[in-house]
């Protein structure tokens, strides 16, 4: 790409799971009519959602994740279709499948980090039920299709776990081609969540702040997170959950990047936070350690050379890009 006079380095564009490429189309979702002439196109695909994972095809050693709609009742019945928008090729759509529809086969002691569990189609060996994570950790699919799968993922997230009326209990029904669930029963509306994650280094000078959680792999240190709180500023949250999780203070925070987080459906808020105090205090119950590093001890850590063998998340993270960020500024 060349480089125009108002060229930015958008940090966020660089992170996994961003860089959706649809026209969302939001200003149709109501027109029913419009819609179904939609879904009935020659070129309408869907994505679709087994229990949280994506049920791809197998395509020798690859996977295919795109199905035509008459492709996709014959993998068992459908509980809802989303229209996701419109791309160059035709009309996206995301399909959550019946758990009737697929077997949990195992459940692995180990399903913490990543979704291990072993679930299948019945009868549909040519199909695949896969972790997302895995998957793009694998770098199986190119940065739009991710970023599709990770939409689709989150919103029929949502749909799977609001299918009663939080107001009055009755069963809801999917509006506006997926983007809104109505209560016949109270006429409340409700609308897929996002839930905001501040994420944050805490940076003093030349030394930044990483934590370990029991559930990391073994030697990797990543940015401290939490859920942003109702109430909150971004900036209040960041200095709440520094304090909480390692007893530092911290003044002045800038805003670096943000990250859409398909698991299940959060928006990760990354953050720099200038340190006024320097004495770590961790809390046990969040963290197994936390503590500073130099910035050379960062930049070895992001190449895979860091003496003691202790690693940075995976590009996939934001939490690389800001470690990135701040270490190669
Ligand atoms: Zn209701």
């Amino acid at each position: 790409m060349s480089a125009s006079p108002d060229a930015f380095r958008e940090i966020s564009a660089e992170v996994g799971f961003s860089g959706d490429p649809l026209d969302r189309l939001s200003d149709r979702r109501d027109d029913a009519e419009f819609v179904d002439g939609l879904r009935a196109y020659p070129a309408a695909r869907s994505l679709v959602i087994a229990r949280d994972m994506p049920v791809l095809k197998v395509r020798g050693e690859a996977f295919d994740p795109w199905f035509a709609m008459d492709e996709v009742g014959k993998l068992g019945q459908a509980r809802e279709t989303v229209l996701l928008g419109r791309r160059a090729g035709g009309p996206v759509f995301a399909t959550l499948l019946d758990d009737a529809a697929s077997r949990i086969e195992e459940v692995p002691a180990d399903n913490t980090y990543l979704d291990r569990r072993v679930i299948v189609i019945p009868g549909r060996g040519d199909v695949r039920v896969t972790d997302l994570r895995s998957l793009t950790m694998r770098g199986a699919f190119d940065r739009p299709t991710t970023a599709m799968l990770a939409g689709a993922k989150s919103l029929l997230y949502w749909h799977a776990r609001h299918r009663f009326c939080s107001v009055c209990g009755a069963p809801s029904t999917l509006a506006a081609a997926g983007w809104r669930r109505e209560c016949q029963a109270c006429k409340a509306a409700h609308f897929p969540r996002t839930d905001p994650v501040v994420i944050m280094l805490a940076v003093d000078g030349d030394r930044c702040l990483l934590g370990r959680q029991p559930r990391f792999p073994k030697g990797m240190y990543s940015a401290l997170a939490g859920f942003l709180e109702p109430g909150e500023t971004i900036e209040e949250a960041v200095r709440r959950e520094i304090k909480e999780e390692a007893g530092i203070d911290c003044g002045k925070i800038d805003f670096v990047a943000s990250q859409p987080w398909p698991f299940p459906s959060s928006l990760m808020i990354g953050c720099l936070a200038k340190a006024i105090s320097v004495e770590a205090t961790v809390d046990r119950t969040e963290l197994e350690d936390a503590r500073w590093f130099t910035r050379a001890e960062a930049r070895s850590m992001l190449e895979g050379k860091h003496p003691d063998g202790l690693t940075a998340p995976q590009p996939l993270a934001i939490a690389h890009h800001l470690l990135r960020a701040w270490a190669l500024a």
